[in-house]
């Protein structure tokens, strides 16, 4: 089968390459993979910036169908709809691990990066880690789910929105726009902000439940957050966007002992003026890829309808198409690029 690789360190170095068609072992399904998304991580791979064991097939957001099953799968069947977890493995043993988290396991391997992943038309993956789509959630949308994984636990688990907070959610990408409507879910209004250049993410935005939408290179959003709360400020902020102004301004306009949420990643040490989190008693939370809770939950706003995914996939590519959907994801055309393997 034709598969996209990285297969050596360095920058660059993703090729298509043919490889033999895997088995499932004991315990694991083989997944036919009818669309896989690409994720800035893929980018960062392609940039030498991730770490990967070379040469392995890229792609983590994967849904598919069931191909085969390995000895001693019980409770799902060939030809069933899935997505699948990503952690191939992680150790079992250490306190993360034991603890439910074993996004922190030092330990971990996660397909697309340390084990072959879904950039190829099968994939084997542990069985325990399959979840079947909803009936209304199709492939494209469900390749979506492991995003919306992560944001489930950054958004939700990890920063706690409260019914009738408001919510400022600061980067409208495929994350902050599953941000903004996990938060929305959750019982908070939403206001987005971006820049000239998301002037059309903006909208999409506003489409998805933002009660409002600031480019914050026309207005200032402070004056409309102190409207809508007294002038307290917004209860929760996140920061969606992996940008160091972005950071700042929410700053600003998160209330006194209110919540910010680090989503997005920089790529690098920003200023930031810590003092803001004495001086207001900042509660500050990160996340860490998903959690095994963060996937029904996921799972769940997908089949209730309460999350979309569909409108953020601006187009979907064969895989001999990839160069063509990493440049088009690179240069921000479109919000979320799906490979068709
Ligand atoms: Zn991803
Ligand atoms: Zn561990």
């Amino acid at each position: 089968m034709e598969a996209l690789m990285k297969v050596a360190p360095g920058v660059g170095n993703v090729e298509l390459r043919q490889i033999d068609e895997p088995a499932p072992g004991p315990g694991q399904a083989l997944i036919e993979v009818r669309a896989a998304g690409i994720c800035g991580t893929d980018l960062h791979i392609y940039h030498d910036e991730f770490r990967t064991r070379p040469p392995v097939v890229m792609g983590h957001e994967i849904a598919g169908t069931v191909a085969a099953l390995g000895a001693g799968v019980t409770g799902i069947q060939v030809g069933e709809r899935v997505t699948t977890e990503t952690y191939f493995s992680t150790c079992g043993t250490c306190r993360f691990c034991r603890a439910g988290r074993p996004n922190l396991c030092a330990d971990r391997m996660s397909i697309g990066s340390a084990v072959n992943g879904g950039f190829a038309r099968y994939v084997v993956v542990p069985a325990r880690n399959l979840h079947r789509l909803p009936a209304s959630v199709d492939e494209v949308a469900g390749a979506l789910t492991e995003p919306l994984a992560c944001v489930v636990h950054g958004a939700l688990e990890q920063a706690q929105p409260l019914p009738g907070d408001l919510a400022v959610v600061a980067g409208p990408g495929a994350i902050g726009l599953l941000t903004l409507q996990a938060v929305r879910a959750a019982g908070a209004r939403v206001v987005a902000l971006g820049t000239a250049q998301d002037e059309r993410r903006l909208e999409l935005a506003q489409q998805l439940g933002a009660e409002h939408v600031v480019n914050v290179e026309r207005d200032d959003p402070a004056a409309l957050i102190g409207e809508l709360t007294d002038g307290r400020g917004a209860d929760v902020v996140y920061e969606c966007s992996g940008a160091g102004p972005a950071a700042q301004q929410l700053l600003r306009l998160v209330r006194r002992a209110g919540r910010y949420a680090q989503i997005g990643l920089f790529g690098k040490p920003v200023a930031w003026d810590l003092d803001q989190i004495c001086y207001k008693e900042l509660t500050v939370t990160g996340s860490n890829a998903s959690t095994p809770t963060a996937w029904p939950r996921a799972l769940a706003l997908l089949a209730a309808g309460l999350v979309q995914t569909k409108p953020l996939v601006s187009d979907v590519f064969a895989l001999r198409e990839w160069r063509q959907a990493f440049d088009a994801f690179e240069q921000k055309r479109g919000v979320k690029l799906v490979l068709r393997p």
